[in-house]
This record gives structure tokens, sequence and C-alpha cells, in this order.
């Protein structure tokens, strides 16, 4: 409710302070979410309910961080490090972008 705070910006700091957990959707997570599969909607904010659906509540805080990270040394935007990256495997874009 506060002027010139965004939901990324308020979800945050919930996250940060421990008073509710919550997922900051920027762009690393909502990039990283679709290339793992884990939303497909068009928004941030449908992202993140997408993710506080198939997210257990107690690992929402680090799924926060861990999502970001690996969208900024990882996962990149232009060129993502498949080769590296330890959740290939996993993955379903790593075709994409390995010729897999
Ligand atoms: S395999 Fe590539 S596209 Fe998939 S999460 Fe890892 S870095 Fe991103």
């Amino acid at each position: 409710a506060l002027p010139g705070v965004g939901r990324k910006t308020a979800s945050v700091v919930l996250n940060e302070l421990g008073i509710e957990p919550a997922i900051a959707v920027d762009t690393h997570v909502f990039r990283v979410s679709h290339r793992l599969g884990l939303a497909n909607a068009a928004t941030p904010d449908k992202v993140e309910q997408q993710l506080h659906k198939i997210v257990p509540e107690a690992w929402l805080p680090k799924a926060h961080h861990w999502l970001i990270l690996h969208g900024r040394y990882t996962c990149l935007a232009q060129r993502p490090k498949c080769p590296g990256c330890v959740i290939s495997d996993l993955c379903p874009s790593r075709a994409s972008f390995m010729g897999v």
C-alpha cells in the first residue's frame, strides 16, 4: 500500500524480512521459470501465481534466490551456459540452445 512500491518490491521485502514467503518475479525469474517449464504465463504476476502453486511454501524464500541467481549467472538471456548447467538434464529448453 506504499506509494511507489510495486508488487515485486513488496514481495522482496516480505521475503527478506521473513514476514511472508514470496517469489518476486523479475526478468531472471520470469525467463528461467519459462525455460524450465515451471510456468508459462505471460505476465510476472501470473508466473508468480503459478510458482506459488508448485513450490512448497517452505522452499519459497530459497526458490526465489535460486531462480534469480541461476538466471543471472548461468541461464543468461542471450547465451545461456547450458553445457555447464547443473540442471540441464531436467530442462526442456536445453535442446533449443545446445542442439540436443
Ligand atoms: S539447460 Fe540451458 S536453458 Fe536450461 S536452465 Fe540450464 S542454462 Fe537455462
